[in-house]
């Protein structure tokens, strides 16, 4: 195990708490799935269904959701262990659209027959969710989507085409932003949809990415129809939804407990090969940015469950838990040396899966938002705070 910061700062309940989920994982997940997460591989849409099932069923589906959603009222400290825990012990990572993203939206926006339609299908694992939210010519520049939703009676048209949407071919739900209006400003004019996959006029192209995998697709919508009831909260407010939402994603990112398992693996393999002194100071650094990371979050968590608002945190969260995840990968790849060239099923033993991991982990600084952004976003409210 490698150093362990948080232990030291844990009072003997908190202790017992961290015990009882690790023990849950060690009991109850099955070994082919912590292995694929171990190897970074994506996990099956199985693993994931399985996982989140019986998370509900020992009443842990949604952490971070009110009590009465079905949310487990735990502290900013109990949330934060059991994140850290999943993370430490391969547990497959269950994807945030439905528990972080719109479940959140929903049981803070949307309308009764919505919460009482989605949510307990959220929990269960019941629905598969995807983000229609970038578009060709509009990732960073969100606002600048075009993708039409016209009202006509009660229902929504929708035509135009998302891409870069993680996992489409699993989902049969997606929340998709639209414009129904092309005369407001242009973030007024910004609808948040609920879009049932299998309507007709929906047609998805998977995007291969560079580690081979297929996680990736473009939706093209034409003609869809859509019941007006389907639409979150107010026309015109899905940019204010989709603010809320993308806070949540972003610091579902940070992903600390799978940066201190890759630690481990990479002290093992140290272990086995030898190291220089160079790489042994970067990995020193990179161990010492992680403990930074873990100390923030903690510090965020506990200001969030004070009833402030993460703001710029969720940027600084996403922008270095993503770097620490590139830089781990990049020095296991380093400890490898030439074997570290091998891809798929010519990596074998220590080299199992890091070229893969490696090549798709070039995109945590871009999705969820791009670094540049994320800078951005964290200067602005640094000159807003000192203004
Ligand atoms: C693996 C992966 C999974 C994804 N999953 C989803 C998903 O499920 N659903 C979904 O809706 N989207 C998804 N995305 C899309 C993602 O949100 C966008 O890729 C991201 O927001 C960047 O947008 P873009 O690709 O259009 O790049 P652009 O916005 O065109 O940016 C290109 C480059 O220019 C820089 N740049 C742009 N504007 C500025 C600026 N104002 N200041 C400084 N630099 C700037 C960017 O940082 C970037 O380096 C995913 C992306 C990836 C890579």
């Amino acid at each position: 195990m490698s150093h362990d910061p948080i232990d030291a700062l844990l009072g003997p309940d908190e202790r017992a708490f961290r015990a009882e989920v690790r023990a849950f994982i060690h009991d109850t997940l099955p070994a082919s799935a912590r292995r694929n997460a171990d190897l970074g591989r994506h996990a099956t849409r199985d693993e994931v269904i399985l996982w989140q099932k019986a998370l509900y069923a020992r009443g842990w589906a949604a952490p971070t959701w009110p009590v009465e959603q079905g949310g487990t009222g735990w502290d900013a400290v109990r949330v934060y262990l059991f994140t850290l825990e999943c993370g430490l012990g391969a547990a497959p990572k269950v994807p945030a659209f439905g528990t972080k993203m719109i479940g959140p939206v929903l049981y803070t926006f949307g309308s009764d027959a919505q919460k009482a339609r989605y949510l307990p299908r959220i929990l269960q694992a019941d629905d598969w969710w995807c983000q229609g939210f970038s578009e060709p010519g509009a990732g960073s520049d969100l606002a600048a989507i075009k993708t039409r939703a016209e009202r006509t009676g009660d229902r929504y048209i929708v035509n135009g085409q998302k891409i870069w949407t993680t996992k489409a071919q699993h989902a049969n739900r997606m929340f998709a932003l639209v414009r129904t209006t092309t005369e407001a400003r242009r973030q007024q004019g910004i609808s948040m949809l609920l879009i049932d996959m299998d309507t007709p006029g929906i047609e998805l192209r998977p995007i291969i990415g560079i580690d081979g995998s297929h996680s990736l697709n473009e939706v093209f919508l034409t003609d869809v129809s859509v019941p007006a009831e389907n639409l979150v909260g107010q026309e015109g407010k899905g940019w204010d939804y989709a603010r809320f939402l993308l806070a949540n994603e972003r610091s579902d990112i940070t992903g600390v407990g799978r940066s201190r398992r890759q630690l481990a693996r990479l002290r093992t393999i140290l272990g086995q090969r030898g190291a220089d002194p160079v790489l042994l100071a970067e990995i020193a650094e990179v161990d010492i940015s992680l403990t930074a990371l873990e100390l923030t979050e903690l510090r965020f968590l506990a200001a969030q469950a004070r009833g402030e608002s993460l703001g710029a945190g969720a940027s600084i969260l996403k922008l270095r838990g993503t770097e620490i995840q590139q830089e781990l990968t990049r020095l296991l790849r380093e400890a490898l040396g030439p074997d570290a060239l091998r891809f798929g099923a010519a990596a074998t033993g220590s080299a199992e899966g890091i070229a893969e991991e490696y090549l798709y982990n070039r995109a945590s600084t871009i999705y969820g938002g791009s670094s540049e952004i994320q800078r951005s976003l964290i200067a602005r409210a640094a000159m807003a705070e000192g203004a």
